[in-house]
Formats: structure tokens, C-alpha cells, sequence
């Protein structure tokens, strides 16, 4: 539809989904947690599916190329000066520069940077004043499920539904946040790449082309002739073809809900953006990048 910009159009021709995890702790140093071996942990992600993995210690770069043989190996480092966030295609830790200065030099690394964990410990973790007045991050973790053998919430929709409110278009990522073997494939980011290669990526990453869950698949996300139309489906072969859709706009309003194998939304014209949740019958849920009503959207300046 016109006026509406969907990050599921276009996707690359000849890509596949992704299954990725930007977020996970090994091996052995200060950042690491009293970590798992490296190689373990690299080898049950390739196991377990997944086509790209940055382990990302606490304020430590750990080279992982060695490991990169079946699946793609992302540096990265959890930059844990409060409060924590990812910088993603980094080899050095930023974490002796103020937020900004790291988010700037993540960038011009050619990398992007993604808020932890934005309701760990507590609601605003992640304080919205401070977000509000950080530029250049390109999305936050809308689904982080360690954090529920901690403390606080693993969910962070209500901080996703702020940023996207003021005008600032960024995506929601899922990621396990690996630290004990339990943590492994809770939630996950599947991402629509012409190659599982760094830079196929961080491509997919800049046009929003992916999806955070802790279970479902996007089968499709369209719009077409003034609807949303949106189907998920398990990642197993299954005979269960039904899911529970929610669309949700500005300041998290729930616009409309439906069950079904399809969901079809019918747009006003007048949203500021809508994005789709769907939950199996299993209770686990998938989120979709919103679809944002064009000229109403900064996404700051990519390329640098
Ligand atoms: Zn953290
Ligand atoms: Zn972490």
C-alpha cells in the first residue's frame, strides 16, 4: 500500500532464513561468566540450526574466526558499562567510551549496536530518558529469555513501543543470552539473508528483513491493497496451522486481534506504524518488524 513501507517486501532473491544469536557467553577471561568451552558452545548452535553466532563477552573481544566452519561467526562484544548493549561487528571493546561514542564506533566499523535486555532487574533498565537521547542504535532485544531465571522481564515490547512512538524506527531482536547450556535456543532472531555471510547479514539487519521469536517462523508479512497480511508457522512440521494474531500501534494499542491460520488487517491510513505478534498454541511468540508509515520515520543515517 501506498504510504506504508513493509521491511518484508523485497526480500533478497535466492536468500533463506537465518537463524541467528548475537547475544551468548564462553569460553574462559574476565567477560565470560566461568563460560563453556567455545567450541562446545559453537558446535550446539550449529546443531541446533543456526547459521550465524557472535559470542559476545562482557567488555571482551574473543576472536572466534577458527570457529567459523558451517556457520557464520559475527564478532561482538556485550558492552557492560550500565546498561549493557551489543556492539555487533566490533573485534575491540568499547566499553571505556560513553554509550554514544560506542554506538558511533560500532558504526563506523561497518557493525550496529542493539540495547540488552531493556526490563532486566527492573521496568526501564534501560531508562527511556537515556534511550531517547542516544542516537544510532538499531534496534533493542524485545525477547531476551535468560532473563527469566534472573530477575525482571525478558520482554521489552513496552520500551520497543516508546522508541517506535517518538518517530524512531528500530527493530526488535531475540536473543538467548547464552550463558548455561539451559539458555540455549530460547530466543532467536530469524533473518531473511541473500547469504549466511556477515555482510548478507548486516544487510537483512539494515532493511529490518527479520523476526524475533522464541518459537514460531514468519511464513509471510504483506501489504496489499490497503491490508496487512501476515502468516507464522511452526519451526517443525506440524498439522497445527493456527496462531493468535495481535496488531499493535502507537503506544502499544492493541488495533485489532485475530486466530486463524492468516491474520488480514485492514489499514486506516492514519496508523503510525503497526506490528504484528503471534503466539502458537504453545504459548511462544513470534514479532515482526513494524510496518511504518512513511515520512513519519527517522532511522538516522546508516552509512557512518
Ligand atoms: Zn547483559
Ligand atoms: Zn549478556
Amino acid at each position: 500500500m501506498k504510504g506504508f513501507h513493509n521491511p518484508y517486501d523485497d526480500l533478497a532473491p535466492g536468500g533463506s532464513w537465518v537463524k541467528c544469536n548475537f547475544h551468548a557467553h564462553a569460553g574462559t577471561g574476565p567477560g565470560t561468566c566461568g563460560g563453556n568451552p567455545t567450541p562446545s558452545v559453537v558446535a550446539a548452535y550449529k546443531a541446533a540450526g543456526y547459521g550465524a553466532l557472535c559470542i559476545s563477552n562482557h567488555d571482551l573481544s574473543t576472536d572466534t574466526s577458527a570457529y567459523a566452519d558451517g556457520i557464520c561467526m559475527i564478532p561482538g562484544v556485550e558492552y557492560s558499562a550500565d546498561p549493557h548493549m551489543l556492539t555487533i561487528g566490533v573485534s575491540e571493546s568499547l566499553h571505556a567510551l560513553p554509550h554514544q561514542e560506542a554506538i558511533r564506533r560500532t558504526r563506523a566499523a561497518g557493525g550496529f549496536a542493539v540495547l540488552c535486555h531493556p526490563n532486566w532487574i527492573r521496568k526501564e533498565y534501560w531508562p527511556w530518558e537515556k534511550l531517547d537521547g542516544l542516537e544510532g542504535f538499531v534496534g533493542l532485544e524485545v525477547i531476551n529469555m535468560l532473563i527469566y531465571r534472573l530477575q525482571g522481564s525478558g520482554l521489552a515490547a513496552d520500551t520497543w513501543d516508546h522508541v517506535l512512538s517518538r518517530g524512531r524506527l528500530v527493530y526488535g531482536f531475540g536473543n538467548d543470552d547464552f550463558h548455561l547450556w539451559q539458555d540455549l535456543g530460547r530466543s532467536f532472531t530469524s533473518l531473511w539473508s541473500a547469504s549466511p555471510t556477515w555482510e548478507g547479514i548486516r544487510m537483512s539487519v539494515r532493511r529490518g528483513a527479520f523476526v524475533a521469536s522464541t518459537g514460531p517462523l514468519l511464513e509471510y508479512l504483506r501489504v496489499e491493497d490497503g491490508r496487512i497480511r501476515v502468516k507464522a508457522r511452526m519451526p517443525i512440521e506440524t498439522y497445527v496451522d493456527s496462531f493468535r494474531y495481535r496488531f499493535i500501534g502507537r503506544g502499544g494499542e492493541v488495533l485489532a486481534e485475530a486466530a486463524g491460520p492468516e491474520a488480514v488487517y485492514r489499514l486506516t491510513g492514519e496508523e503510525m506504524y503497526v506490528r504484528v505478534e503471534a503466539m502458537a498454541e504453545n504459548g511462544s511468540l513470534l514479532f515482526c518488524q513494524p510496518v511504518c508509515r512513511t515520512g513519519l520515520f527517522d532511522r538516522g543515517d546508516w552509512e557512518n
